[in-house]
């Protein structure tokens, strides 16, 4: 090593070795930050990929919960029996579902912990407001998602239909292909003069929303009325029940409610009113009479000032 030896040799190695140092500290920071950048990608892969599947299971809770609605309705139409509390059945169903769809997840390396908190009605009666909290994070790492949300289910959904179960837990009347078949069923639970009217009625048992959204345009033409009517059509209605108290069978409701025409089979000039909530009525009072309305040579309903007023007849 001849350049130690002499005292040029000596001060240029000194040089060479102060001009090495920032280089090799500036490798070194380089190699630091292309590491903390592929880190750093790697973090933000799983975040994205966290946020995705979370928004993902998000969407099965919703189709999980309309699908319980189905089966819950569809249930107590057919086993005739009310529920004591319909809020809670369905919320335990739909608990329990999601709970499957958990242990899906889990075996793809996701734990997802959803509990529903509330199903109740909302302002809008063709809606029920769900409320849920989910947490959820990928296996063996320490980022977690948490949140409460609120969504509102629409009970209109044509592959997978709401049944209105108040007439059959009213009447004990029979459901054959989606109808209600009242026979003397109608007849018989109503306590007023003329109830023959409603013997062998038959109607839809399917929750669908009227499209008329003026409702007193109904009178506006024969077309308008008998199309709701031969389509079993609901509408908002304060005096109706909501789908969570038809579910419980009650008489009367707190929250924003819906209500739907019977049609009857005779003609009278005076019969009790041909809406749902007022023939299937046990209250006191809750039934009551109308005069008849003529809508073509076959169709005729029974209506009160109030409801004629409603839908402009
Ligand atoms: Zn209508
Ligand atoms: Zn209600």
């Amino acid at each position: 090593m001849k350049i130690f030896n002499d005292k040029k040799g000596y001060l240029t190695s000194i040089m060479l070795i102060l001009l090495l140092i920032p280089l090799i500290l500036l490798v070194i920071i380089t190699i630091e930050e292309n590491n903390y950048n592929a880190n750093n990608t790697i973090e933000n892969i799983k975040s994205d990929k966290l946020d995705a599947v979370t928004k993902e299971f998000e969407d099965n809770i919703v189709l999980i919960s309309i699908q319980s609605v189905h089966n819950i309705t569809k249930d107590v139409l057919i086993n005739k029996t009310p529920l004591k509390n319909s809020s809670k059945s369905i919320k335990e169903l739909i608990q329990d579902q999601v709970n499957n769809k958990s242990e899906v997840y889990k075996s793809e390396g996701y734990i997802i912990d959803c509990e529903i908190l509330e199903i109740s009605s909302s302002d809008d009666p063709f809606k029920l407001k769900l409320t849920y909290n989910i947490n959820s994070k990928l296996i063996n790492d320490t980022r977690r998602y948490n949140k409460t949300n609120e969504v509102y289910l629409d009970l209109i959904n044509e592959y997978c239909p709401v049944y209105d179960p108040l007439p059959v837990l009213k009447t004990n009347a029979d459901v054959i292909n989606d109808k209600i078949v009242y026979e003397d069923n109608l007849m018989n639970f109503i306590t007023l003069n003329n109830n023959d009217v409603y013997n062998n009625s038959i109607e839809s048992c399917i929750l669908k929303k009227c499209p008329y959204e003026d409702y007193s345009s109904h009178g506006h033409s024969k077309e308008a009325i008998i199309n709701c009517i031969s389509n079993h059509y609901y509408h908002e209605s304060h005096d109706g029940l909501c789908l969570l108290c038809r579910l419980e069978a009650k008489d009367t409701c707190s929250h924003m409610g819906l209500e739907t025409f019977i049609v009857p089979t005779l003609i009278k000039d005076e019969a009790p009113v041909s809406i749902d909530h007022v023939l299937l009525n046990s209250t006191h009072n809750g039934q009551y009479s109308g005069n008849k309305i003529i809508l073509n040579n076959t169709t005729i309903i029974y209506l009160d000032n109030g409801h004629k007023t409603k839908y402009g007849l």
